[in-house]
């Protein structure tokens, strides 16, 4: 077979090197230290936050921001359905109960009326998700959150550099939280990061992702040494000084990795726009996509598993679109999410990242258009 089109790719290279070469030589490669602090100021400044904390990957950051937010067992907390495992699990991981609710049949986000539906007097909270990186109704979902006293959380995983209505997606709820996983925007192969204005919360979780104690570089800047007392059970959720350094390196690239998926994704737009089997996303005129994913949705009476491996045979990597959650056996929810579990089955990911070439943007087209004729032809 020829060529290969990765579905996804990372854009990693000399400035990555030159950054991990540094803190070799610094002697500080362990999590929480100088690198990590230099990276969280940045990336607070990116996401429009007063605080950011480096952690291990965005699920962690998932369950510090529940956890410092006050979820636990016998409480609920409504999400949006249409999600990676992470966003329920962390749910699971306090103790307390994830409630899915559907999402919008354009933008894939939550439906602030299907919030509304779903909350109880058990209800605490709500985690809205970043669809594909695309962000949620962010004005509606706050005025559900404070008509019933709920803290809202912004699964911003896939969603580094975008916007909604001029914000910066990370600054949109109480707590947001980001991934830095190969597959996202901006990597550093594993990484997240919890972002907050509330100097309560940030204080909060940056205790309880080092083990509910003080930091090595807190510590090492005291100049008496205070017994240590534990207080609260924490964690190692700590991202590594090294993977710091890559992300800042990566930051540095963000702006010219969106505008190459932006292109990208216009191409993408053009090329597929007149066909009847094939929809593109849509983009919601006040926010701006960064694109983690480019997903069509294919029509009801095409046979998806047949174009994909149509796709891969001819070199085309592709997938499904992310995860209906609501029929997942682990969660137990018999409310359905129709419009959820209709994209779940029909949408299909093609290659995007900002490594593509137009020649390959052409070809991923094409043979997607050959691809889905042919099977709808047999
Ligand atoms: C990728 C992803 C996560 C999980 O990120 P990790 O860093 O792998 O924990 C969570 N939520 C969403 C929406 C994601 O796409």
């Amino acid at each position: 077979m020829s060529e290969v089109i990765a579905l996804g790719q990372p854009t990693v290279g000399e400035a990555e090197l030159a950054a991990i070469a540094e803190v070799f030589a610094s002697g500080w490669l362990a999590g929480a230290g100088p690198t990590c602090r230099r990276f969280e100021e940045r990336f607070a400044a990116a996401a429009g936050t007063r605080h950011a904390l480096a952690t291990t990957n965005c699920g962690s950051a998932l369950h510090l921001a529940l956890l410092t937010l006050g979820a636990g067992p016998g409480d609920e907390v409504v999400v949006a359905d249409y999600t990676f495992p992470a966003t329920g699990h962390s749910v699971l991981w306090t103790g307390a109960k994830p409630v899915f609710a559907d999402v919008r049949p354009d933008t894939w986000t939550v439906d602030p009326a299907a919030v509304e539906a779903a909350i109880t007097p058990r209800t605490v909270g709500i985690i809205a998700v970043d669809a594909f990186g695309q962000p949620a109704d962010y004005d509606e979902l706050r005025a559900i959150a404070d008509r019933h006293q709920l803290f809202l959380v912004e699964d911003a995983a896939c969603a580094a550099g975008a916007t909604y209505r001029g914000r910066p997606a990370g600054s949109l709820a109480d707590v947001a939280t980001f991934s830095f996983h190969g597959r996202k925007g901006i990597t550093a192969g594993e990484g997240g990061a919890f972002v907050t204005d509330r100097d309560d919360l940030a204080a909060h979780a940056r205790k309880l992702h080092t083990y509910g104690v003080e930091g090595a570089l807190t510590r090492a800047e005291l100049s008496h040494l205070p017994i240590p007392s534990f207080t609260e059970l924490g964690y190692n959720y700590r991202l590594s000084d090294v993977a710091a350094a890559i992300m800042l390196a990566q930051l540095d690239r963000l702006p010219e990795l969106l505008a190459a998926k932006r292109r990208t994704a216009a191409r993408y737009g053009e090329l597929l726009k007149d066909h009847p089997l094939i929809t593109t996303p849509y983009q919601a005129p006040d926010r701006e996509h960064p694109w983690q994913s480019y997903v069509v949705t294919l029509d009801p009476t095409v046979d998806r598993g047949a174009v994909a491996l149509a796709l891969r045979e001819r070199g085309v990597q592709c997938t499904f679109g992310t995860y209906a959650s609501h029929v997942q056996p682990l969660y137990d929810q018999r409310e359905p999410c129709p419009v959820s579990a209709d994209l779940f089955a029909r949408h299909l990911a093609v290659p995007m990242h900002a490594n593509l070439t137009d020649a390959q943007v052409e070809t991923v087209a094409t043979t997607l258009v050959d691809v889905v004729d042919a099977t709808a032809a047999r």
